[in-house]
């Protein structure tokens, strides 16, 4: 067994060794990929619709007969029907189709490398998801309320946002090229008996016509495009670090979206497209499109002033989901940040444990310790100074922060208030930004209306005015000059070490723990709900759902390992084999979307009682 290998069996050994398939010997990538794919071979289609016809006016439980595998032939593919729901008001049935590289005929160039791979994964699940829609539509998918009424018949895939992301909805069978695509069935019927005809329908025609959506055929015009542009945002990502910087905007990218409810780019003649200002200006070279130009953020503190309503907030937004990739069309494909960025909010109300939060505050009423700081109620400051201290360990190298959704007295404190109160714990972020850059290495870009102060610790200094954008420096360094602050006569010359806590693994939830994805940032672990909203880049409910996954498979890792390192043997699992492994044994679920696993390191540090066992190490 190769080095590699006999690493992954130890790491993921004592989860996999549980499992239905995976033998012990078996590297990283065998875990998840081992599946129900050859039982029952030999039945055909149409004996699938035979059967369900057959099936017509029995009792709903009756469906479970056509549980298995089934064949294929125009196109060739097999059907799994790993799970049928146990009655019509229960979650859809599960089911999966392989087309075999033969059949699906793709291009080698399209799954070259992982990026690839990814993106064009991603563009089929769209596609799968889309012919699902439609061919609900036009076969009638019923969601009748009423008990006797007939309901089901709706074919469900995830449906992407616009990030390209790793998903579970098609996947790509690295042993055999075969690709397999997951989606749900509503199995019909009328109150509690069997629609046979309309299922046999449904089998007949409509799952054909979703693998029809898998063929290199049907996208040959436009694939390419898709996941050349995906691998050119990929490669412009990493050279934008490598020219240290820690974002780009692209001239011609368009940042506003439709409207506060939706995700897809706004259209319309008063639109203004992003233009770099002329001192910041780079060029890039990609390997599909060629040179993209547009403006480089250096590493360092950058403040985006403005006035109301001028478009900051919309360029912060972009660059904070600017570590993912976007479709091509989005208007924010190439606005690129650090795969290591996080958003940082004000959060009142929510769990802080064992936070070591001393840069930023001291000397609390009652004498609580900040070296180790729990609450199950922060305020607007100290949930971020745990925010900032969280994001440091989790690795992060550049932090985002908006006016808008921060605690003031977290960023500033101006002379006056210093006078007035005497007593306040905070060292405001104005006077540590600086430390923390030095010491961390970690960049700062905030969106600033009204604290003035900032002009003194800013290296760059942009003005968003009518949603242009334009760079000040110079004129805030005057200004600076001109009406000094304290801000220098304030700073503070260190900002002290980030101390990487211990995770007790075991009280995260359990694989057999109920846990729910409500919405995207509502989770329901046990009798809790864990709150993700102002975790701003998990983007997808795909990917809350996937955190559940990832906190169990955490849950089954042996003790004695800090957070980041369970976040490393996390991050190895999902790049070694795919998004399949987070799955207990060899089940299946076609609504994953990776997160990063800084998201997931968010989610474990908001776990009311979880967590309440971290500790910190020294
Ligand atoms: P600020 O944070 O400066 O107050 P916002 O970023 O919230 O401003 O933007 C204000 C409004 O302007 C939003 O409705 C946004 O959609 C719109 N907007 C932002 N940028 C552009 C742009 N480049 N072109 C057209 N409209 C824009
Ligand atoms: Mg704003």
């Amino acid at each position: 067994m190769s080095g590699r290998g006999a690493y992954y069996k130890n790491l993921y050994g004592s989860r996999r060794g549980r499992g239905r398939g995976g033998g012990p010997a078996e590297a990283g990538s065998a875990r998840g990929a081992k599946r129900r794919n050859d039982d029952d071979s030999g039945r055909s289609a149409e004996d699938l619709v035979r059967e369900l016809k057959r099936l017509d006016g029995k009792s709903y439980p009756a469906y479970r007969d056509v549980q298995g595998s089934w064949d294929y032939s125009d196109p060739p593919f097999r059907l799994h029907i790993d799970h049928v729901q146990s009655d019509p008001f229960a979650p859809p049935s599960k089911v999966r189709i392989r087309v075999p590289q033969a059949a699906a005929q793709l291009p080698p160039s399209l799954f070259a490398n992982r990026t690839r791979q990814v993106a064009l994964c991603d563009f089929l699940a769209r596609r799968l998801h889309d012919a699902a829609v439609a061919l609900s539509k036009a076969h009638g998918a019923q969601k009748s309320r009423r008990w006797a009424g007939a309901k089901g018949g709706e074919l469900t895939a995830d449906r992407p946002g616009q990030q390209v992301l790793e998903r579970s909805a098609v996947v790509l069978d690295a042993s055999d090229g075969a690709l397999e695509a997951r989606f749900t069935v509503g199995f019909p019927a009328q109150g509690r008996t069997i629609l046979g005809e309309w299922a046999a329908e449904i089998f007949r025609a409509s799952v054909p016509a979703l693998a029809r959506t898998l063929l290199y055929d049907a996208h040959k015009e436009s694939v390419h495009a898709f996941v050349d542009s995906v691998e050119d945002q990929e490669c412009l990502r990493r050279a934008v670090t490598e020219a240290g910087l820690v974002a780009f905007v692209a001239d011609g990218a368009v940042l506003p979206r439709a409207s506060g409810a939706s995700d897809a780019p706004m259209r319309g003649p008063h639109v203004v497209p992003f233009r770099a200002p002329p001192a910041l200006a780079r060029t890039f070279a990609l390997p599909h499109r060629g040179s993209i130009a547009g403006m480089g953020i250096p590493v360092g503190i950058t403040m985006v002033a403005g006035g109301g309503f001028h478009g900051k907030s919309t360029l912060l937004d972009a660059l904070a989901v600017g570590c993912y990739s976007h479709v091509p069309g989005d208007g924010r494909e190439f606005v690129v940040t650090s795969e290591k960025c996080v958003s940082v909010q004000g959060e009142d109300g929510r769990s802080i444990q064992c936070v070591d939060i001393s840069p930023f505050i001291h000397d609390l009423p009652g004498g609580a310790s900040t070296a180790a700081f729990s609450t199950q109620d922060a305020s607007g400051s100290t949930s971020m100074a745990a925010g900032v201290v969280e994001a440091l360990e989790l690795g992060a190298d550049t932090l985002l922060f908006d006016e808008d959704t921060c605690a003031t007295n977290f960023l500033v404190r101006d002379l006056r208030m210093r006078r007035l109160i005497e007593a306040d714990p905070i060292n405001p972020l104005i006077f540590k930004i600086r430390a923390m850059l030095q010491e961390h290495r970690c960049s700062s870009i905030l969106v600033i209306g009204g604290c003035g102060d900032y002009c003194d610790v800013a290296d760059l200094v942009l003005e968003m005015r009518q949603y242009q954008c334009y760079d000040i420096t110079e004129k805030a360094r005057e200004i600076a000059q001109e009406i000094p602050s304290v801000v220098s006569a304030s700073e503070m010359p260190t900002f002290g070490a980030v101390r990487l806590r211990r995770l007790d693994t075991k009280t995260l939830p359990s694989p057999s723990m109920k846990a729910a994805v409500r919405r995207r940032a509502a989770i329901d672990v046990g009798d809790e709900t864990l709150d993700l909203t102002k975790v701003a880049q998990l983007v997808h409910d795909s990917q809350s759902r996937a955190i559940v996954m990832a906190l169990k498979f955490l849950h089954t890792q042996p003790p004695g390992r800090t957070l980041s390192e369970y976040l490393v043997i996390l991050q190895s699992l999902m790049d070694d084999a795919s998004i399949d492994a987070l799955m207990e044994d060899d089940r299946i679920d076609g609504f994953l979307a990776r997160p990063r696993t800084i998201e997931v390191g968010m989610a474990i540090n908001r776990l009311v009682s979880p967590s309440e066992e971290m500790r910190a190490v020294h």
